[in-house]
This record gives structure tokens, sequence and C-alpha cells, in this order.
């Protein structure tokens, strides 16, 4: 930690490093020719209380050194993660393509959907069995009966899926049928659930909650790598701001940052970060080129008969137009949609 003393006076100094050296801190003192500082090293046991120093008049600012994100972050952990979901891997050489509809409605529907997606080159499956909507009385998912289905449709067409677990109490069913286990938007910051998730042996897709910051983001991440489970995700979906063109704003700086700062691979959904189909293929060539290890899509075979999501959806033959453009741009950023064999870890806890 740093210390930014707003005043010069020795006993002011003094009192300051002997309160660093209480909370089990080594204080190194810096004099500058306008400021003094403290430098505090130590484990960080402390460090609450060393922020509260900031209360003192005559302390100008006390920060960290160090990011607080240990187990997210690129300090500790400097080559990139690489997770193994069966035939694909995400984080390595393969750009993964994950598509499906927002929820699952029918064993038609989402039967369909998968041969679809699948045909066109998706690797992952999506669906939505239960379902976090704004309102009670929308529709809710089909829950388990959801699960079952997307276990019929991943099997039927060999694509891994990732589908939404809403609370602490539906891991272990979830777990049962999912290859990933997708934390929602509007429970980034459940801690009992990233707890929860953290505990499982499953894969992680992370994503950005709508008002969080990146490091609020990696603080959540954190959460679930501090359980033992290392397999974390992380999904930009956009954010909100004053825009209401856009169903909210697709942060797509949050790629380069999240790269920079984390180890982690960073999916990014185009599909509820702009809330409308036609703006969903320019910002995913987009995702491409700035370098995110792949791509959440909304598919539906009839996006007007959709449960949920429907503007946003893609009708199976314009995703797999999609996915043609998709190719070139991949390839020209050295990676691959084909399943890759590089380096993994393993699924969920390692
Ligand atoms: C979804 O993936 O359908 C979903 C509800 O996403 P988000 O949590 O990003 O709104
Ligand atoms: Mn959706």
């Amino acid at each position: 930690m740093v210390i930014v003393m707003a005043s010069r006076n020795r006993e002011d100094i003094d009192y300051v490093v002997k309160r660093v050296e209480e909370l089990g801190y080594t204080a190194h003192l810096i004099e500058g020719v306008e400021r003094t500082v403290i430098a505090a090293v130590g484990d960080g046991r402390g460090k609450e209380r060393l922020q509260s120093l900031e209360s003192l008049k005559y302390v100008e600012r006390v920060f960290p050194i160090l990011k607080s994100f240990k187990l997210a972050g690129r300090e500790s952990h400097e080559e990139d993660t690489v997770i193994d979901i069966g035939p694909c891997t995400i984080g390595g050489k393969q750009f993964v393509v994950m598509a499906g509809p927002c929820s699952v409605e029918s064993r038609d529907q989402i039967l369909e959907t998968a041969h679809c997606v699948k045909e066109a080159g998706a690797t992952i499956l999506r669906g939505g069995a239960y379902k976090p909507r704004t309102s009670p009385y929308s529709f809710q998912g089909l829950q388990e009966e959801g699960l079952k289905l997307l276990k019929e449709a991943g099997e039927a067409t060999g694509l891994p899926f990732v589908t939404e677990v809403m609370t602490p109490e539906q891991v272990p069913l979830v777990s049962q049928y999912a290859d990933i286990l997708q934390i929602g938007a509007r429970n980034m910051q459940n801690y009992g659930l990233l707890t929860a998730v953290g505990k499982s042996d499953r894969p992680v897709f992370l994503k950005r909650g709508m008002m969080s910051t990146i490091d609020e983001w990696l603080m959540s991440a954190e959460y679930i790598m501090a359980e033992g489970n290392t397999a974390v995700i992380m999904c930009e979906r956009g954010i909100r701001t004053f825009e209401t063109e856009t169903r909210n704003t697709l942060d797509m700086s949050a790629v380069p940052v999240i790269k920079k700062l984390s180890h982690l691979p960073i999916i990014v959904d185009p599909s509820h970060g702009t809330g409308q189909w036609d703006y969903v293929g320019p910002m995913a060539k987009a995702a491409v080129v700035a370098g995110a290890d792949g791509l959440m899509i909304e598919v539906h075979p009839r996006p007007s008969e959709a449960f949920s999501d429907g503007a946003q959806s893609l009708k199976p033959e314009r995703f797999a137009a999609l996915m043609k453009e998709i190719q070139v741009l991949v390839e020209l950023c050295g990676k691959t949609l084909d399943a890759d064999t590089g380096a993994a870890i393993g699924a969920g806890k390692n």
C-alpha cells in the first residue's frame, strides 16, 4: 500500500509510520521535494485498516500497489488460462461461438436451433432454462424440463451447453446437466451464488453486471476462484448508459482491458449488448478484431414467436451468414473456429 502524506510535519509522519508498523507492515519512507510518501509493505491482511488512515487530515491518499484480484489478475498468473469444455477449448487458439435461443421453449424449438447452429459452425449451445425476468408475470423458463431438453439437444448434436443458474440451491441440479454454469448480469454480485458455483466442478460463465465496473466484475471472478474453481470465463454483455437507441452499451474496450488485467478468457455477447438483431453482426465482428476469445449469440428459428429476446435473436440463415464473415476475421487474427487440441486446464476445480 502507498500512503501519500498531506503534511510534512515530523510528528504526523512518525505517527503514521508507527500505525503502519502496528498493523504488521514495514514502512519505507520516501521524502520527495513536494510530498512525503510511505510505502507499507506487508501481506495485505491489515489493508482495510491501513485504508482508514485516509481519514486523518494529514494523510492525502492511501492506495494499493497491487490489484485486489489476486487469482483473477495477470500479476500473479502471466499465462492465458485455457479451459477445456469437452470438444472445445476456451481461451486458446480456438475462437468459440456459443449460440442458441434466449429461452428453451419446447423440444422442437431447442432441437431445431441446436442443429442449425451446429451446422453453421457453433461449438457450444446456449439456452435458458431458468430465466431472470424483470417481471414476475413474464415467462420464467421451463426449469428442470428445460435442462433435460438442453441435454437432449446437446447429445443429439455433440455440442456442450451453457445455461444460467439463478440461486445457490439450483447449483447441484443445474450442474448435473450443464457443461458450463452461467451467472447472469443481474446476479454478478450475488456473493452466495458466486461462492456456490465456486464450489462446483463446472466452468463458470460470468456475465458482467449491467452497472458494474471492470474491477467489480473481476472481484466477482475472484469470489468464484477463491473457492477453488479457477475455470472462469468472463462475458461482456453491455452496460447501462444514457443511450436509449440500444438496449445496453456494449463496452468493447472491456476486451483489451480484461486481456491486460486478467489471464481469464473473455467472450462478447452482442445480442444483449445491443438488443437488436441488425446490430449483432457488426458488433460480433468488432469483438473478433478486438481480441475476444469468442461470442455468445442468440439464435431462434422464428424470432417473431420467441418467448423472450426475439428482437435481438438472429434467424438461423442470418447466423450462418455471419459465421462465414466471422471465419475470415478469426483466421486473420490467427485463430480458428475449429476445436483446439492445445493444452487446457480441466473443467472446474484444478
Ligand atoms: C441471457 O443470457 O439470456 C441473459 C438473461 O443474459 P444477461 O444476464 O446478460 O441479461
Ligand atoms: Mn436473452
